[in-house]
């Protein structure tokens, strides 16, 4: 079951940050849902971004095969980050599609999960939030250290006068 009315949601804004899903039945059944959640509802990326206005597109597609069932995500948006070298804003076009195969509670891990790149695997419940799913792979997708692909690092005596107004003022004493 799906936590709203699946209907009602034929705009793609709806917010997901509460929905929850029952991962096997989606799977099984080959639903898809599509929405945003507000980046002010992702409490771990705080720390990681400048500010957390908008929201990111979300889009949840259940699959079944021979090997198993899964969730194919994907997530788009931009993020505020801070570049590392000067410091500024930089603007990172979020792009996320990611594989998730569905454990069972209790299973055992597969083995190759590590190898298998196709496929990350996640415990599935009968009322599994997209909202730490979703945040997780936003996570994993982040660039450790962001850069501008061009910017310049503040300079020594740049940085000197900002921490200390009184630099400035002793070199005209000189
Ligand atoms: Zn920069």
């Amino acid at each position: 079951m799906i936590a709203f009315a699946p209907f009602m949601s034929s705009q793609d804004n709806q917010d997901l940050s509460r929905a929850y899903i029952d991962g096997f039945e989606f799977a099984r059944d080959g639903r898809h849902l599509q929405g945003v959640i507000p980046l002010a509802n992702m409490g771990r990326l705080a720390d990681l971004v400048l500010d957390q206005d908008g929201e990111l597109a979300c889009q949840i597609v259940g699959e079944q095969d021979r090997s198993g069932e899964f969730l194919q995500l994907r997530v788009a948006g931009v993020l505020n980050l801070c570049c590392q070298r000067c410091l500024g804003a930089l603007s990172f076009p979020l792009q996320v599609r990611n594989r998730l195969r569905l454990m069972r509670p209790g299973a055992e891990w597969p083995e190759d999960d590590l190898e298998d790149d196709a496929a990350d695997a996640v415990e599935a419940t009968k009322e599994m939030l997209l909202l730490p799913l979703i945040e997780e792979e936003v996570l994993l997708a982040l660039p450790i250290a962001p850069r501008h692909e061009a910017c310049t690092t503040p300079t020594a005596a740049e940085k000197d006068q900002a921490l200390s107004p009184f630099s400035a003022l002793a070199k005209l004493k000189k």
